[in-house]
């Protein structure tokens, strides 16, 4: 037993060397398309796309060779993007200036659909934290922490996914805003007691719509995390066991950038609560031992 072991042991990194790479199971998309018409925070340059060639490419001169080419006009903080920490922290990171190693994470979801339901201005706060903990074991170091607060249904219907819909006002009104965001002192917990690389929302911001002086966004950028906004799909994302990827577009000194987010999982590797994942493992080695 003792030299199959030796030999397996020798063998393992040129087994792990040759072995093809094998793709996760699940990979779903957490990223909104960009197009004309999208929810935007007040205030911000709209989105424009502007087809420039469709056909001949005039410098060319030959009518033989099809070409497309667009320009795209935005602002930094459009559809599903990034918040650097400058965005709020003066002197901090900038959107280059992350390291990349902070745009990959474990998914950590958190599904308050059914507070949001009730209200519109529920927040991600440490009871929910708690029960999630529960539930799904010990939040990872380093994590992305996700809300989903079913807002996403709204996508595409400014007034809705602005919250204007509970204002009588049919003003643009900074303070007539209202979506779910999370706690200041949720985040503060995140950050002190579970060191999370960043947070991110399928709302607007991940501040309160109704907000005046944003604790969240200052508290989180000011301690060099990053933020994720309209993030798209989180209610097809496993709550633990995803690992999520959102590098954004290097816009050098950038205060935040659209990112392509998505989360990808192995079957069977989600949802574990670490007791039973721990258990599995024992039972595995004893099988082992006993085999022979
Ligand atoms: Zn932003």
């Amino acid at each position: 037993m003792m030299t199959s072991y030796m030999t397996l042991t020798l063998l393992l990194p040129s087994l792990v060397m040759s072995a093809p790479m094998k793709m996760p199971d699940n990979m779903i998309d957490m990223t909104h398309g960009l197009v004309d018409n999208m929810p935007a925070f007040p205030g911000h340059v709209p989105y424009t796309f502007t087809i420039n060639v469709r056909g001949e490419y005039p410098l060319l001169k030959n009518p033989d060779i099809y070409i497309e080419m667009n320009t795209i006009r935005l602002s930094e903080h459009t559809a599903t993007h990034v918040d650097a920490p400058a965005h709020f922290a003066k002197g901090k990171w900038r959107i280059h200036q992350i390291p990349n190693r902070n745009f990959v994470a474990p998914g950590v979801v958190i599904d308050i659909r059914d507070k949001v339901a009730k209200n519109p201005d529920a927040q991600i706060d440490k009871d929910d934290l708690k029960m999630y903990e529960e539930k799904y074991g010990q939040i990872p170091n380093r994590a992305f922490v996700l809300q989903n607060a079913g807002w996403e249904e709204r996508w595409m219907n400014t007034t809705e996914y602005l919250g204007r819909s509970y204002t009588s006002s049919g003003n643009v009104n900074i303070s007539s805003l209202h979506w779910p965001g999370f706690s200041l002192d949720a985040t503060k917990w995140l950050v002190e007691e579970r060191d999370i690389v960043g947070i991110g929302t399928d709302a607007m911001s991940f501040d309160l719509g109704n907000t005046k002086d944003f604790p969240v966004h200052r508290y989180l950028l000011e301690n060099n995390r990053i933020g994720f906004e309209m993030v798209a799909n989180l209610s097809r994302i496993p709550p633990a066991g995803a690992t999520i990827y959102a590098f954004p577009i290097k816009i050098m000194d950038g205060s935040g950038a659209p990112v392509r987010m998505f989360a990808m999982w192995s079957n069977g590797a989600v949802a574990l609560n670490p007791t039973s994942l721990l258990l599995s493992c024992v039972c595995a080695i004893i099988l082992l031992l006993f085999r022979h």
